[in-house]
């Protein structure tokens, strides 16, 4: 059965020129990567909020999603997918941590060959997944757990990307950063300045920062491991 949310308001009622307008903004603020925007012109993000918020799902904003926790604003959604794609080679194998609506993990699904991706709450983590599901993404994988230990089991990752904030990098998502991998990750306190950073690993295990733009981001919390544990 479908969520009830596909149920009533059918993927293709929201206008198409809404979207459209979305993507003239991202290209205005500086989003270049045509296959990104051309994926944010199809993803349906209204599906993806509650149905109180679908009339403001493509405006560039958060909203919230509940349990305190937002979907990420559309722009921050294009720019840090256009920073992991950047290369020469593309990555194939992708891990999320902090899947909350499942909105970066829908951008991410054409674009990469598999998208794993972790949320800690698991009301937000069952409906995310059914939804998902319903809405016909096959190559993304959700799992409930703490993100800032990863996701040991199917590492090593061509790319990680956090969507919430840690004041310092976790140690286990460097770990799991394959050769040539990169993290891209907000780091700093909540309410202070955090920074967008891409942090790449070479063959010599050797990590390079680059530190972007001031961004704000939900805290990500680390639990202790043994919940670790508890992967479903
Ligand atoms: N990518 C999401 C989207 O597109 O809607 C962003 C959601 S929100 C900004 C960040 C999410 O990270 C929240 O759902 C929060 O519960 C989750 N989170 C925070 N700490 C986490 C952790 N240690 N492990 C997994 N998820 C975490």
């Amino acid at each position: 059965m479908l969520p009830r949310k596909l149920d009533v308001q059918g993927i293709g009622m929201t206008s198409q020129r809404t979207r459209n307008r979305l993507v003239e903004r991202l290209r205005d603020k500086g989003i270049r990567n045509e296959a990104v925007l051309q994926v944010m012109s199809k993803t349906p993000r209204h599906l993806l909020v509650d149905e109180a918020l679908a009339s403001r799902a493509y405006e560039d904003t958060a909203l919230p999603i509940g349990h305190g926790q937002t979907i990420s604003q559309p722009y921050i959604v294009a720019r840090m997918t256009a920073l992991l794609l950047e290369g020469e080679q593309p990555p194939r194998k992708v891990l999320e941590v902090g899947t909350g609506s499942g909105y970066q993990a829908a951008i991410l699904s054409p674009l990469v060959e598999q998208v794993f991706t972790v949320e800690r709450i698991e009301p937000l983590y069952r409906a995310t997944r059914a939804l998902l599901h319903a809405l016909g993404y096959r190559n993304i994988h959700t799992y409930l757990s703490d993100g800032s230990w990863g996701l040991a089991r199917e590492a090593p990752f061509d790319a990680i990307i956090a969507t919430a904030a840690p004041e310092a990098v976790p140690p286990a998502l460097l770990e799991q950063l394959a050769i040539g991998g990169k993290l891209i990750i907000p780091v700093g306190k909540q309410g202070g300045a955090q920074m967008l950073q891409v942090i790449t690993r070479d063959a010599l295990e050797i990590y390079t920062t680059i530190e972007h733009e001031a961004v704000q981001f939900v805290p990500m919390i680390k639990e202790n491991q043994s919940r670790n544990t508890n992967l479903l």
